[in-house]
């Protein structure tokens, strides 16, 4: 009897661990992380550093709770407010939590289509001091964006908001979920894409294919901070080497097929869209 291959393109969240990884997963050299001795960790971490250019990292158990931890430490003040696309994941699929759990208030600006925000309303949306108004800290982008149809964000872009950031005293956090989708369908490296951020989080079980896990990345004081509050949300990990020596596969193993993966997809949606309009 032929077997039938099922081919499921629900999300790239539902991919399984290769062989590859579950081996990694279980010759993994491990030890208590939250004591700080995960060799397996200590390794993926600073991996993930140095290929986005940043100080430090921090492997959290996904981007939901990297993004929360990121935008709690920027803005670590009660009265807090962070600039937020409309559309953006943190304003619409994370429960709210920068504001039922951070007390941090969203400032939302319109996303358009390409799931940028207009410059100008950025600006328009940074608070003066007003004993009325919470306190800007912090500016969110997403890239790729996934609620406007995976747009990538242009590395000018990207830089032009930074500086919009750093001369009003404000932080920058990428939500970089898809962060090397981006990287590879722009041809430019992750780390100059992510340069003016001050964290992004990276999700390793989208596009990449790990089980489990995210990491954020940033300067080491940014990590040192981060590394309080992941303990705080209860996402500090014991033996957490067997999920960071999947994700190192991961990250060896998938990045240089991203490409591919963007050629077939296109192909794919060409075919839904020549039999979308057979229907129609
Ligand atoms: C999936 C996703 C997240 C959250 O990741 P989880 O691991 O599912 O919590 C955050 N931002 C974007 C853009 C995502 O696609």
């Amino acid at each position: 009897m032929a077997s039938k291959a099922v081919v499921d393109l629900r999300s790239d969240t539902v991919t399984k661990p290769s062989q590859a990884m579950r081996a990694a997963m279980a010759a993994a050299a491990v030890d208590d992380d939250v004591l700080g001795a995960d060799p397996t960790a200590q390794r993926f971490e600073a991996e993930m550093a140095a290929i986005t250019g940043k100080e430090a990292a921090l492997f959290v158990p996904s981007g939901t709770m990297g993004n929360l931890i990121s935008v709690l430490v920027h803005c670590d003040v009660r009265g807090s407010e962070a600039i937020l696309g409309d559309n953006s994941h943190i304003h619409v699929y994370e429960n709210g939590g920068i504001s039922t759990i951070g007390g941090v208030h969203a400032k939302t600006v319109p996303n358009n289509p390409d799931g940028t925000m207009d410059v100008d309303k950025i600006v328009a949306a940074i608070r003066h001091p007003d004993l009325h108004y919470p306190t800007t800290r912090l500016i969110c982008l997403e890239n790729t964006h996934g609620n406007c149809g995976g747009k990538c964000l242009s590395v000018e872009y990207i830089d032009k908001v930074g500086e919009i950031a750093k001369s009003h005293g404000l932080k920058l956090h990428i939500d970089g979920a898809r962060i090397f989708n981006a990287s590879v369908a722009l041809g430019v490296p992750v780390d100059r894409l992510v340069k003016a951020a001050d964290s992004v989080s990276v999700c390793l079980s989208k596009g990449l294919g790990a089980p489990v896990g995210s990491v954020i990345v940033g300067s080491k004081a940014f990590i040192d901070k981060a590394k309080i509050l992941r303990k705080t949300l209860g996402g500090g990990m014991r033996q957490v080497g067997v999920l960071c020596a999947a994700a190192h596969v991961a990250v060896r193993d998938t990045l240089g097929k991203l490409a591919d993966d963007h050629r077939k997809a296109k192909v794919l949606a060409g075919f839904v869209t020549l039999f979308s309009g057979i229907h129609n």
